[in-house]
């Protein structure tokens, strides 16, 4: 049995003080991802800091068209909100594309970004894990790795990690080019989305940049002026997380596109913005040759390990068919 304190804070600053104070602690939301590894042995906090009833449940229209999401609005609420349905369908999407309806009532925007991997090895404490234990070896690396990264691994050196980010939220957020408003014992700052995450790099223990202490309390939505879609593959129809996921927003002008924006999830340690696809396809017409060509110029840098190489044709056809539908709905 492991003892830890619980705390309620009359405001966010208060929440932020006490956290401050206590390198091991944890801000609490829904509970969801945070309570399972705890009972799991694997986050082992001293000190809990209640702040789902703390942080905003709305969502507030933005004056460009754009929405604010508090980070403490439901993911459930989040999902069935009329504007997000309307203006920010792949948000939408991806968000009933993860967990069940109760995890959904349950689980908060600000928790869902920072939720972890669901690699075996990070889960289970009997075995090696760079990223729960630095140092211990990866287990993933020559083991059970079918669900592992492609992309922007460390495969060797004490860094070594191959594992997945597991939020599908993240990724079309990654595509809406969100903000995410934190406040923490230096204040508060903003942090693009596509920067809250990491890549392994030589300390995959790091999920993100936030600091020690760092509370979200918003995310902010700009506007978008083209159709999106989110579209992901798992193993199961629910209740499964991505093999490889796809958001993509875009924007055709008599038969060029002239915008677009994509993001992959499933394949790295963060969700992956895949800027090299954008660049290969600003300019050219919106075709499936086209598309491919775009897949293909992002997926040339990937790095498949022994069981998991099946994600890169998935991961192009993926990217092909959401492009292929989202050109062909908006004709
Ligand atoms: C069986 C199962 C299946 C699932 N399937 C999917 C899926 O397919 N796709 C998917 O995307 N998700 C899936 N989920 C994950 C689920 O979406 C997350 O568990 C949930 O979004 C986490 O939100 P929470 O509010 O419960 O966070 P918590 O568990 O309370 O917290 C998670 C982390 O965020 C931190 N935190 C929480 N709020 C803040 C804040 N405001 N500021 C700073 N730090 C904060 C906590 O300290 C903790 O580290 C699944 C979960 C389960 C249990
Ligand atoms: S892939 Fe990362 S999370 Fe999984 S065992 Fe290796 S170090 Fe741990």
């Amino acid at each position: 049995m492991r003892e830890f304190r619980y705390e309620r804070a009359d405001d966010v600053d208060g929440a932020v003080a006490l956290l401050a104070g206590h390198p091991s602690g944890a801000f609490l939301a829904g509970g969801t991802n945070l309570v399972d590894l705890m009972k799991l042995g694997v986050a082992t906090p001293d000190l809990l800091v209640d702040v789902r009833e703390l942080t905003s449940a709305e969502v507030t229209d933005l004056p460009d068209g754009g929405l604010r999401i508090g980070a403490g609005v439901p993911n459930a609420d989040l999902a069935a909100d009329p504007r997000v349905r309307q203006r920010f369908p792949v948000l939408s999407q991806a968000l009933l594309a993860g967990a069940s309806g109760q995890l959904r009532n349950r689980a908060t925007s600000g928790g869902n970004l920072l939720q972890r991997t669901r690699c075996g090895y990070f889960t289970d404490i009997t075995v090696p894990c760079n990223k729960r234990e630095p140092g211990s070896g990866c287990g993933a690396l020559e083991g059970v790795h079918r669900n592992s990264a492609i992309l922007g691994q460390t495969l060797d050196g004490p860094g070594t990690c191959v594992a997945t980010h597991p939020s599908d939220m993240a990724v079309a957020l990654a595509v809406l080019d969100a903000v995410v408003r934190v406040t923490g014992p230096d204040g508060e700052r903003q942090v693009p989305v596509t920067d809250l995450h990491r890549l392994p790099g030589d300390d995959p223990s790091r999920d993100t940049t936030l600091r020690h202490g760092e509370l979200i309390i918003a995310v902010d939505v700009p506007a978008l002026g083209f159709p999106s879609r989110y579209r992901k593959v798992r193993d199961r129809a629910s209740f499964a997380f991505a093999l490889v996921s796809v958001a993509a927003a875009v924007r055709v002008d008599d038969r060029v596109v002239t915008d677009v924006r994509l993001a992959l999830g499933g394949v790295a340690h963060r969700p992956w913005r895949a800027r090299a696809a954008e660049d290969a396809l600003r300019g050219q017409p919106p075709t499936e040759a086209a598309f491919a060509a775009a897949a293909d110029a992002e997926l040339a840098a990937a790095t498949p390990l022994r069981d998991n190489g099946f994600k890169v044709p998935l991961a192009r056809n993926l990217v092909v068919r959401t492009l292929l539908d989202l050109v062909e709905g908006s004709r």
